[in-house]
This record gives structure tokens, C-alpha cells and sequence, in this order.
């Protein structure tokens, strides 16, 4: 990484917290089933509380997709796919997870500990659905799937109702597999913890309101992996609160994730995995930070206490944001970009993840309409190499930060 950015201590502290995450995912896969504690596979948007209680580990096919892209092997991972008939249009998450079922040798983790069953939810995509039933069926283990309502507008009771009847449904399924009785008591302690991440996590993103910002996109979207994988942990929260008070040291020292800050911008979508330091390093050393974004804040939903901790978790997850309108999209970058003090956006136009990028032209008209900022939209994917043209897209990034008056 160039000196144009400085790189947060905790880095080497979530490595070792994300190594000992993996480590028990392997343990959980050996020994989990002799101890009723078997190993999920679950999508980043499933209620991972309702498993904790049930003492199930989860394990993330779309956090290790974002991994593969980080260490550069989703290239291959995406060709082993698409050797094997998978559609070059299928999200390159997928593609990454399928092709180290296939290729191991050329994945990060090489073989990966086999699920003893898979948990899927549609409130980020309809993808997931399809990639499940695909796994259950290699892999011959059972499904459990929430079906969540697209909430056009505001979240409805109704919908709010169909989502808790089917957790219960889950909850009765997973006490008859791991032999476990359900316990609400300990539902609402997870909860809590979860809660406890969520606002630590919504309080590290905000720190970004500083200026200069002791953040930039990268820092985010490397520290976001505990509120992903390990929400619902004393560890997430215990990790959380070591970041906090490094980035509140920045703060008070001024310390700036970019030297010279001179813009603020905002980031739209996942990360360009296999480019994220030399990406982002092309934008610090111009003096623009992106100091927030609309991405690591998806787990930025906190829980409401109720009595029936199922209606809790299934007011959260129904409303994840990729579940939710234009306009509610809309309105969130708006908030953002006052909140943060914004100069300009960048949407990443994300081949791989339709719900995400299809709409965003119109969120772009009518965010520039309502704040008067300009917004640049670039074409690439989180995990696939092949639909970035690096030099096409940093030559109209460069254009666009001239056009600042930077
Ligand atoms: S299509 Fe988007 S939301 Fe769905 S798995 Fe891929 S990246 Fe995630």
C-alpha cells in the first residue's frame, strides 16, 4: 500500500480473528456432528441467531467468494465453474464457490469443510435460491430456505408475519436435526450481542464524518468481515470495540486514512475484490477518500426487543436494503451524503449482482437531482476480472475528480 494511505493496526488483529474463524469452521465440520454442532452453509442475509441457539456453526460462501477475490484466485475459480456449464451471467460469488468445489487447489482454503446442512434466504437476491438447491443437490444435504416479500414500501405487518411463521417453521426443523430444544432466553442473549456489533460497527462507519476521515472505503470493507461472519459473537463485539478505539485515537491525533484529504466521496456496491488497495490507492493519491459507502452498511440493522424474539429477527432481515425500493435506496444516499459531508459519488456498476446494479442509473439521476452532487458510474464485478477495464474506468475516474476541481 502506498504511504498515500495508512493502514489500521487492528488489520493484523482481524487476521488472526478471521484465521481462528476458519479453523472452527473445520472444526465444527469434523466434530460437529458427533457434538450437535454441525456446520452451515448460510447466505450473508440468513438469520444466523436462530442457528447460534441451536449452537450451529456458519459458514459463508459469499465472505469466501470476497476472499478469493482478494487473494486473486477467482479467476480460476470462475473458470472451473464455467467449465462445468455454469453461466459466465451467474454472480461471480457463485461461480468462485462452485469452482473450489471442483478445483480445491487452486482456492485459498483449498478443500473446503463440508456443510451438514445449508441455510438460504432471497432478502438479497433470487440467485441464492438457485445456488443452494444446486448445493443441496451435489452435495446431498438439506436445505432450509426463508422466503422474504420484496417490501415496495414500508414493512408491513403481513409481511413481517409470513417471514415469522417460516422461522418458526426453521426453528422446529433445526431442533428435530440437531436433537436441541429451542431456547428464547438464549435467542435474545445472541441478539443482544448482535445488536452490541451492529451499533459498535455503526459507530466505527461514522467516524467517517470527520474530517478528515480516519477511513476510507478499503478500511471498511476489509473490517466489515466480523459483522458478516461472527455477528451474534462476543468475539464481533469484542473485536468491534478494539477498532473503535483505534480509529477514535486517529481522530483525536488527526490522523487521515488519506494524506491531504482535499474530497469525500461515497462508494455504491461491493468492493472490486481482486483491485481494492490499487483501486482505491488511484483515487488517495488524487486526495479523495471515500469516506462512506452504501455497502458495509447492510448489517447496520439493529433489532427491536420483542417479546417473540422469531417477530424481532424477522422485522430485521425482512428489511435488509437490497430487499427495499428505489426510493428507500434513494433516500439512504441522500442521508449519507449530507451526513458525511459528501463532494461526490462513485457507483460500481456490478455485473455480478443484478438487484444491486440494475436500478442505479435512476438512483443516480434522482440522488444528483436532490443534493446537487455529481455521481460517476463505473462497469465492473466484485469477483470477476474479466468484466473490469481497469484503464477505460480510471480514465473517466480521472476525468471525474478534474470535473470536482480537484
Ligand atoms: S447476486 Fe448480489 S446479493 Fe446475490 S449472492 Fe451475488 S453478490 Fe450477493
Amino acid at each position: 500500500m502506498s504511504d498515500k494511505q495508512h493502514t489500521l493496526h487492528s488489520a493484523r488483529r482481524l487476521g488472526r480473528l478471521m484465521s481462528r474463524y476458519y479453523l472452527s469452521s473445520r472444526y465444527h465440520s469434523l466434530w460437529g456432528p458427533l457434538l450437535r454442532r454441525p456446520l452451515a452453509w448460510v447466505t450473508s442475509g440468513a438469520p444466523v441467531e436462530i442457528l447460534r441457539v441451536f449452537g450451529i456453526h456458519p459458514f459463508y460462501p459469499e465472505n469466501y467468494g470476497a476472499l478469493c477475490g482478494a487473494r486473486r484466485a477467482s479467476l480460476a475459480l470462475c473458470q472451473a465453474a464455467e467449465a462445468r456449464g455454469y453461466s459466465q451471467d451467474l454472480c461471480s460469488y457463485a461461480r468462485c464457490h462452485l469452482g473450489s468445489l471442483f478445483s480445491p487447489e487452486h482456492a485459498p482454503l483449498k478443500k473446503l469443510p463440508p456443510p451438514d446442512l445449508l441455510v438460504a434466504c432471497n432478502n438479497i437476491c433470487g440467485t441464492v435460491l438457485k445456488w443452494y438447491e444446486e448445493l443441496a443437490r451435489r452435495l446431498r444435504v438439506p436445505l432450509l430456505f426463508i422466503d422474504t416479500p420484496f417490501i415496495a414500501g414500508e414493512l408491513e405487518d403481513r409481511a413481517v408475519a409470513y417471514v415469522q411463521e417460516q422461522l418458526r417453521a426453521m426453528v422446529e426443523e433445526l431442533s428435530r436435526l440437531t436433537g436441541r430444544r429451542w431456547d428464547a432466553a438464549r435467542a435474545r442473549r445472541i441478539m443482544g450481542l448482535s445488536n452490541e456489533a451492529v451499533l459498535l460497527w455503526r459507530e466505527i462507519r461514522y467516524m467517517g464524518r470527520h474530517r478528515p476521515s480516519p477511513l476510507n472505503a478499503p478500511d471498511l470493507f476489509i473490517h466489515m468481515a466480523p459483522i458478516v461472519v461472527l455477528r451474534g459473537t462476543p468475539q464481533a463485539v469484542h473485536y468491534y470495540r478494539l477498532l473503535l478505539s483505534e480509529v477514535r485515537e486517529r481522530v483525536k491525533k488527526g490522523i487521515a486514512a488519506v494524506p491531504g484529504e482535499r474530497v469525500r466521496l461515497l462508494w455504491d456496491n461491493i468492493a472490486i475484490w481482486y483491485r481494492l488497495n490499487r483501486f482505491f490507492r488511484f483515487f488517495a493519491e488524487r486526495g479523495a477518500c471515500f469516506v462512506t459507502d452504501t455497502y458495509t452498511g447492510g448489517w447496520d440493522t439493529e433489532m427491536a426487543v420483542r417479546e417473540d424474539p422469531l417477530e424481532s429477527l424477522a422485522e430485521a432481515y425482512a428489511g435488509i436494503f437490497l430487499n427495499r425500493s428505489l426510493q428507500f435506496r434513494v433516500r439512504q444516499m441522500v442521508e449519507l451524503i449530507r451526513d458525511f459531508a459528501v463532494d461526490g459519488f462513485v457507483m460500481h456498476s456490478n455485473r455480478s449482482c443484478k438487484p444491486y446494479s440494475l436500478v442505479q442509473e435512476e438512483i443516480r439521476r434522482q440522488v444528483v437531482e436532490q443534493t446537487g452532487i455529481p455521481g460517476l458510474v463505473v462497469e465492473a464485478d466484485q469477483t470477476d476480472p474479466r468484466a473490469f477495464a481497469e484503464e477505460t474506468v480510471l480514465n473517466r475516474a480521472q476525468a471525474f475528480l478534474e470535473a470536482l476541481a480537484l
